[in-house]
């Protein structure tokens, strides 16, 4: 290894003149393809030097062009990285200290806003919630799909909704194809998110590295086959690495090594000087203006080289430890932490050695180098007053928030970062037995030794809500407000405790805190929706929903205001609310709630025909969910479809035995088709499973009267009676055949 290195370093004096370009001259017109994989260690590329896993794709990429050597990123965390890759700036100056809670400001220029603005047609593909549009890295796309399943709920948990690598890919290379021919370039970036955890399979981090090297295999084919290779420049980068339990951790956000901060950097454009490889030090921040160089695209701003700098403020944030900050002139680095650490990267690339006693002088000279970049934490003219309040109410600026030296070191806290950094922690149910109750003391256990680390407070108050404990959750969620007031997981948390707990007024008490907190995170938006909803305050509902969708325009959120401009009953509303379903039903031709929720206002309508569209279309794209199939049954059923009914609601109660009105309506379908035993069984499972369903002991009164069986008919109506004792015409009912049961027993 060592002695690849050295060669390296020889080479490349020869490539900073191979790649010398001409600033003067026009725009090339080339296409941008970049591809950021997330989680991607530098040295787990075989053409970085690894040779326990093959990436021959990424290789291909750096055989015909420049490979970077040395390359890190600002942060071990994915959206203060993607920032950096878009802004060219470090989160001391774009202000994005973390995945949660930080938004990139609206004025600072962005990579793809700088293309579009040079003719460029632009579109991005994500592969996880964490780079979703709302976080602010959509601007200047024309085209950002985010499209990953149901990721709101579990951000503050840590869990990220993603989609596999080939999803994301397929929906870039539909767009790139599309696009037919045009005179105009694009800028397409990629981002593939299978390396983080968790990992699937059992192959672990290697397999799902070589899975993405597969991928991009493919897109390099794409590219290839349709002769765009000629004219792209092809990017290929990554935002962390994982640690993969070096210095004692498992995944990435908690230290600043090597680990987690050296990515990969392969750029790939006709002329390229193939092969070449650069050992200069290089950063994330350079890697758009990189790019704009070799597309001969003016540069975004004045070209400055950033410092090689680094944070995490994910300690800080979750863990209420220091944060940590780092600084390298090559070859040392400093990281800045109540132990600070000095390494020298050139004779210790592992960081074993803290020469921080040993090189005081280097450690003071970038000690206070890098004193001066954070004592202006934000550049004024990018930012405006809302920010820099939240980023003092964060703990970065003011007096009022203890300093780095009275936080605990989190060197010294593995042993609780382990626990809390579990991942089966967080997917862990109460169905899990043991392993949660083992979970839930452990977690009690962290917080009986160091209360102050919020983290530990929304893990333990969310396994609480999932095991039905409300009460107790409250009071956790409670304890966590009482420890930092201006926490959005403390008053969300609490908040959904209490509606939990039926308590809907001071359940919109706490989201509404949550709502003052992070106007920007629509959750508690939706959550006070669903509060005022259930107090049957439609208004207040539709008002939430509506203030949504200005903070950011989203499916869940559409598709819920349309379900409450239904439910409010108010003449005039559905017209929306059908535009609003037909609207989303349009968009995503795959999204089968979008179907459903259409098909089932069709329905009620009395459009039974174009109900069935919808609800076909549904139940083709989930085909095991049961509420679909009965729809869909009700459809065939006004549609006086009867064979096609039964066959549609014995699919939802062989899905869900217990779902009451599908067994009822397949008792009602059996009836129409005279097939009367088959209709009284499912009836009499309809009301074994729903004792409180009258209109199904009614109905399975009325299919044993046809059937002679009197005395079964009385005891159905007795059902009837004990569901709905007031109801008069049950009791005139049951009356007629109780007299009819008396004259007929008569001699
Ligand atoms: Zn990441």
């Amino acid at each position: 290894m060592a002695a690849a290195i050295a060669v390296l370093a020889l080479a490349a004096p020869l490539l900073y003149l191979t790649i010398q370009r001409d600033r003067e001259s026009e725009p090339t017109g080339w296409n941008l393809v970049l591809v950021s994989v997330d989680t991607l260690r530098a040295d787990h590329l075989s053409s970085y030097g690894a040779t326990f896993i093959r990436t021959p794709h990424m290789d291909r990429l750096a055989s015909e062009g420049v490979l970077y050597e040395n390359v890190s990123t600002v942060a071990p965390t994915t959206l203060p990285s993607h920032a950096s890759l878009f802004t060219g700036l470090t989160p001391v100056a774009h202000g994005v200290h973390d995945n949660v809670g930080f938004y990139l400001d609206d004025r600072l220029p962005t990579l793809a806003e700088h293309l579009k603005g040079q003719g460029y047609e632009t579109a991005a593909f994500v592969g996880a919630f964490v780079l979703d549009s709302r976080f602010g890295l959509d601007r200047g796309f024309d085209l950002y799909d985010d499209d990953v399943e149901g990721g709101e709920e579990d951000v503050a948990s840590g869990f990220v909704a993603q989609r596999r690598g080939a999803e994301v890919l397929e929906s870039a290379l539909a767009w790139i194809g599309s696009r037919g021919e045009t005179e105009r370039p694009f800028f397409t970036f990629v981002h593939f998110y299978d390396p983080h955890t968790p990992y699937e399979g059992s192959g672990g981090y290697r397999a799902e590295v070589a899975y993405v090297d597969s991928l991009v295999g493919q897109l390099l084919s794409f590219l290839d086959a349709r002769g765009l290779s000629e004219r792209t420049l092809v990017v290929l980068t990554a935002d962390h690495g994982e640690s993969l339990g070096e210095h004692g951790e498992a995944t990435h956000g908690l230290f600043l090594y090597e680990s987690t901060l050296r990515i990969p950097l392969i750029l790939r454009y006709p002329g390229a000087p193939a092969g070449s490889r650069l050992s200069r030090p290089t950063h994330i921040t350079g890697v758009a203006a990189e790019a704009l160089e070799i597309l001969r695209v003016p540069p975004m701003s004045v070209r400055r080289e950033q410092p090689f700098y680094a944070e995490t403020f994910l300690p800080r944030l979750h863990y209420g430890w220091s944060e940590l900050r780092s600084l390298t002139r090559w070859p040392h680095k400093l990281v800045v932490a109540p132990k600070p650490e000095l390494y020298d990267l050139s004779k210790d690339p592992a960081e074993a050695k803290n020469l921080i006693e040993e090189l005081p002088a280097i450690a003071l000279s970038l000690r206070s180098d890098l004193d001066s970049l954070v004592v202006t934490p934000v550049e004024p003219e990018n930012v405006d007053r809302e920010t820099l309040e939240k980023l003092k109410s964060l703990g970065y600026a003011g007096p009022t928030v203890p300093s780095t030296g009275d936080l605990p070191d989190p060197k010294d806290r593995l042993e609780s970062y382990r626990v809390l950094n579990d991942p089966m922690i967080q997917s862990l149910r109460p169905e899990d037995g043991a392993a949660f109750g083992k979970a839930l003391s452990d977690l009690k256990g962290v917080l009986t030794r160091e209360p102050r680390i919020p983290r530990t407070y929304a893990l333990y108050g969310e396994m609480l809500l999932k095991a039905r404990r409300g009460s107790e959750a409250a009071q956790v969620f409670q304890a966590l407000v009482a420890l930092d007031e201006e926490s959005f997981e403390g008053h969300y948390g609490l908040g959904v405790a209490l509606q939990s707990l039926g308590q809907e007024g001071k359940a919109i008490e706490a989201f509404g805190s949550a709502v003052e907190i992070d106007p920007r995170n629509t959750k508690s938006y939706l959550r006070l929706s669903e509060a005022e909803s259930a107090r049957g305050k439609w208004d207040a509902a539709e008002g939430w929903l509506r203030r949504a969708i200005a903070v950011h325009e989203d499916r869940v959120i559409v598709d819920r205001l349309a379900q409450v401009l239904l439910q409010s009953g108010q003449s005039g509303k559905s017209a929306e609310a059908r535009a609003l379903l037909e609207g989303l039903a349009a968009d995503a031709p795959n999204d089968a709630l979008a179907a459903y929720n259409l098909g089932q206002l069709l329905l009620v309508e009395g459009e039974a025909e174009n109900a069935l569209v919808e609800l076909r279309r549904a139940a083709a794209l989930a085909q095991s969910d049961p509420d679909v199939h009965q729809a869909l049954g009700s459809a065939f059923a006004l549609l006086g479809r009867r064979e096609e009914a039964v066959e549609s609601f014995r699919r939802a109660v062989e899905l869900a035995p217990c779902f009451a009105a599908a067994q009822a309506n397949l008792g009602a379908a059996y009836a129409e088709l005279a097939r009367l035993p088959e209709a009284a069984a499912a009836l009499e499972k309809a009301v074994s499973c729903n004792p409180n369903y009258a209109a199904g002991f009614k109905n399975l009164a009325a299919i044993q009267l046809q059937m002679g069986n009197l005395d079964r008919a009385i005891t159905a109506m007795r059902g009837a009676l004990r569901a709905s004792p007031a109801d008069p015409e049950i009791q005139k009912s049951l009356q007629e055949l109780i007299d009819f049961q008396t004259r007929s027993s008569r001699p």
